[in-house]
């Protein structure tokens, strides 16, 4: 029974940490989160880190030693192997931290590190999905938007560890210019920073929607929770955003899935609290525009973990090989 062997994932965020003891079969025996101390530079935030894994094996009853492995899901660029941080915008000015062998070093454990949305996707192929789909492309709308795909039991990870990275590949080659150098890309229009940018301008030329009373007159303050109240409130620009980028994100999907053929496709994130209409948009652009073969061939699925997946996925990286391939 292998059920009896632990392992720790953390998932750590721009804003918050998450890290829980998991077993081998997927289940979160503790869990604990706290707010990312990101400004007190990337020494604090390992140590955080440390401190979260010593506690969540305490929840569990469980000596630190007796677990197995530790595995890091964060966004950014994160060498294969190494557990080298390369850069993670959201997280650290720093660049090239050796976040892996320093955290490994605090703890005594072997420390994995990987892009967060590649663990994400590693826990739902385990242990979402009933079955292991021949291939899997796990997209992930948030405050950007990421990816990952499984192909025979393999995880997509390309030359430098930077597969899939849907965000940034462009829906519209003229359009708005994106923080990593290219324009047009698709978390500027489907991610939640998107919406709200989408809604700002929106709002300029109508006085009257609800958003101007949900943000207090400070459009910067406008987030996607409250485009999703407005239009649940049946505000027709509110509704206008939702659509709009749920548009953008079904026009992403269909390359994306023209691209990879995926048996199965699902959609997870933070941004689908929008609601149905948003999914409904996406869906039917995805529907509309994907290859007929693409479209006749994929099942769509919602995420299944939800918010389990980064902690679950980390927990099983150490089951992936240097090729990828998952144990
Ligand atoms: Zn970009």
């Amino acid at each position: 029974m292998s059920d009896c062997v632990n392992s720790i994932g953390v998932d750590v965020g721009g804003t918050k940490i998450a890290a829980g003891v998991v077993t081998d079969g997927g289940q979160v025996l503790a869990r604990e989160r706290v707010a990312t101390g990101s400004k007190a530079g990337y020494e604090s935030v390992i140590r955080q880190i440390a401190e979260l894994a010593r506690n969540v094996a305490q929840q569990a009853g469980l000596p630190l030693g007796s677990v197995r492995a530790v595995g890091l899901g964060m966004a950014g660029q994160i060498e294969g192997g190494t557990g080298i941080v390369h850069h993670a915008v959201n997280l650290f000015a720093e660049r090239d931290i050796p976040l892996g062998p320093m955290l490994s070093e605090a703890l005594g454990l072997p420390v994995t590190v990987d892009n967060d949305v590649r663990a994400s996707t590693l826990g739902e192929y385990l242990f979402g999905l009933p079955g292991r789909p021949a291939s899997f492309l796990n997209v992930f709308a948030g405050t950007g938007v990421g990816s990952g795909f499984v192909d025979r039991g393999r995880l997509l990870r390309g030359a430098a560890n930077s597969a899939c990275e849907i965000g940034h590949h462009s829906i519209d080659w003229q359009g708005l210019a994106c923080g990593c150098g290219s324009r047009g890309c698709l978390e500027l229009y489907a991610g939640g920073l998107g919406v709200a940018r989408q809604a700002r301008e929106a709002m300029a030329s109508d006085p009257g929607t609800l958003l101007w009373l949900l943000c207090e007159r400070d459009p910067g303050r406008v987030d996607g929770r409250m485009v999703a109240t407005a239009a649940g409130r049946g505000d027709v620009t509110a509704a206008g955003v939702i659509e709009r980028a749920g548009q953008a994100l079904g026009a992403g999907l269909a390359n994306a899935a023209n691209l990879l053929n995926p048996e199965v496709l699902m959609l997870g994130g933070g941004l689908m609290k929008l609601g149905e209409s948003f999914r409904k948009a996406a869906l039917e652009t995805f529907q509309s525009r994907a290859l007929a073969t693409v479209r006749r061939s994929v099942r769509l699925e919602a995420s299944r973990l939800s918010d389990d997946a980064g902690i679950v996925g980390a927990a099983s990286l150490w089951r992936v090989g240097p090729d990828g391939t998952i144990a």
